[in-house]
């Protein structure tokens, strides 16, 4: 399960929306605890460029931070599902993806790492 904060989903949505019809890529930073990943803070990934898309950010020239706990990346086209580009570059332990028009709950998907459907538990 992942839980996030309505705030931090509503931050999510207003970058995407910023960026629109671009696509919005973020880190999110959080801790596992058991079962749930709880995400905590949202990291402009150092060496994106804005827009560019999901699959032109070389994650792997990141410097490793266990704080990190996945990404977060905008689907201009409004599909929850991720591409096999996406799955091939799961940085962390989730990928989340938010969808047009950046609404609600009904907007957010979040995926582990063998692109299983994770449950999201929006607070606040
Ligand atoms: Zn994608």
């Amino acid at each position: 399960m992942v839980s996030i904060s309505k705030e931090l989903l509503k931050e999510i949505f207003e970058g995407a929306r910023r960026l629109y019809p671009k696509e919005l890529i973020l880190l999110l930073r959080g801790e596992k605890d058991m079962n749930t990943v709880k995400v905590s803070e949202l990291v402009v990934p150092p060496l994106a460029t804005r827009g560019r898309g999901f699959a032109a950010v070389p994650f792997y020239m990141l410097p490793i931070d266990f704080s990190i706990v996945g990404t977060v990346h905008s689907h201009p086209s409004g599909n929850l599902t991720p591409s096999t580009t996406d799955l091939n570059h799961v940085f962390g332990l989730i990928l989340m993806i938010v969808g047009f028009p950046f609404m609600d709950e009904t907007n957010v998907a979040a995926y582990n790492r063998k692109g299983e459907k994770l449950k999201i538990f929006v607070n606040g």
